[in-house]
């Protein structure tokens, strides 16, 4: 048996279509259950849909063979015991500092929001710049609006989202895109039908 973790939201709708090219499908009607863990037209593959954080989580206590999650998820959860195997080039996107202007960047202690935490010190820390992070779950752009924090360290797509809350990208951080990461161990044990569906995958990119 194997099972494949994916990551919930906009990744989803870009990864279905690349596991059917490679010749593995789930019903709509799966899909659209409360099922947790979802049943493939292959007797010998599962499907479990949860959020993109727990994707690594799920992989390093062998819970999952195969995820599929962002580089920024793996960055910022740490990698131990994953090997990733490849780029899907879905979902790409850069994480990023920005604020109001690059003059705010300029303080003894950067006030800092973000839900990228460690991604977010190892940039500044490399910099020897001091900070004070303030971790936040979502719309981090409201923070230096609001004067909670001096810049954020988000994903940047199109930039529309900073624009419209007078934000600029000051410092380019990591490309991000979506991979594909396998458990170390099952790598050792699964090794071949790993590494058939790897392949399979890949051919299609
Ligand atoms: P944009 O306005 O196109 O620059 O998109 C920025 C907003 O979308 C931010 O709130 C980001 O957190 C989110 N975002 C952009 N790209 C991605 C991605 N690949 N995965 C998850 N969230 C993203």
């Amino acid at each position: 048996m194997l099972t494949i973790a994916l990551s919930k939201g906009r990744i989803l709708e870009q990864t279905l279509p690349l596991l059917k090219k490679a010749g593995l499908k789930i019903a709509d009607a799966e899909l659209n259950s409360r099922k947790l863990i979802l049943d493939t037209n292959l007797d010998d593959v599962k499907v479990i849909v949860i959020r993109a954080t727990d994707v690594p989580v799920f992989l390093q206590h062998g819970a999952a063979d195969i995820g599929i999650a962002g580089k920024d998820v793996l960055l910022e959860h740490g990698a131990n015991g994953l090997f990733e195997l490849l780029d899907l080039g879905i979902a790409k996107c850069k994480l990023m500092v920005a604020a109001r202007d690059e003059g705010k960047l300029k303080q003894s202690t950067l006030k800092i929001a973000t839900k990228y935490v460690n991604s977010a010190k190892r940039h500044f820390e490399g910099k020897n710049q001091q900070i004070e992070i303030i971790k936040l779950y979502g719309a981090m752009e409201l923070a230096p609006v609001v004067g909670l924090a001096h810049c954020i360290v988000d994903l940047v797509d199109t930039g529309n989202t900073l624009k419209a809350n007078g934000l600029v990208p000051l410092e380019h951080i990591e490309n991000i895109s979506t991979r594909l990461v396998v458990n170390a161990a099952s790598f050792k044990t699964k090794n071949v039908q790993i590494k058939s569906w790897v392949q399979a995958i890949e051919k299609n990119l």
